[in-house]
């Protein structure tokens, strides 16, 4: 499994106030919306164009489009905070959603709900998830993608932790994962340190 952390100074400047437990709900939404941005521009680097033309108010030119079938699929709910920032970015993306609950105890997975596009086969699926802790729920959304047809499938995350990345690599070695940050580990209720909380709490005010 590739991983791929993004390093640049503007993702470094927006996980500080991001991780920062003084940081209101209100402003969370927009720097989840920031590092978004940042996280897909890198995760698409490399996706396909094909040559074509347009008229300029002056003149005709070259131009290239994007030519692969993006489909984005966050994981309910906390990665809805990262959805409106990778339409920005790739307006052509068909969307589908996945649902899955953590167990606070068991910090156990379960799949609720689950709405995709079909014939995944030719298509780049980017799965929004923005923490990725224990690793078991990035491991059965990527498992119902790839039942789906899906074949590339890459998991865009705001926080990983080592041992979630350590999960994937046994569990869905095909897939790519691109953070923000890589941080130290999990705590004993399965939260990321120093991480950032509860992503989904803090996005939504709950
Ligand atoms: N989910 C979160 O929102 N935060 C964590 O630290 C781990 C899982």
């Amino acid at each position: 499994m590739k991983l791929h952390v993004v390093s640049h100074p503007l993702v470094d400047d927006v996980l500080s106030s991001l991780r920062d437990a003084r940081t209101p709900s209100t402003e969370f939404r927009r720097l989840a919306h920031r590092v978004s941005l940042l996280v897909t521009a890198e995760a698409t680097r490399d996706l396909p164009t094909a040559p074509g033309e347009i008229e300029t108010p002056l003149e005709t030119t070259a131009v290239r489009r994007l030519s692969r079938r993006v489909v984005a699929v966050p994981v309910l709910r906390a990665g809805l905070g990262m959805l409106d920032a990778f339409l920005e970015l790739v307006p052509s993306a068909q969307v589908g959603y996945f649902g899955l609950e953590r167990n606070e105890q068991t910090a156990v997975a379960r799949r609720y709900y689950e709405k995709v596009p079909k014939d995944l086969e030719d298509a780049v699926v980017y799965l929004l998830d923005p923490m990725l802790a224990t690793g078991g729920s990035a491991a059965m959304a990527i498992e119902g993608l790839q039942d789906l047809g899906a074949c590339h499938v890459r998991l865009l995350c705001v926080v990983a932790a080592p041992e979630g990345v350590a999960w994937l690599e046994t569990a869905a070695p095909e897939a790519e994962v691109y953070t923000a940050a890589l941080d130290r580990e999990l705590n004993h209720r399965k939260y990321i340190l120093p991480g950032l909380g509860d992503f989904g709490d803090r996005l939504f005010g709950t």
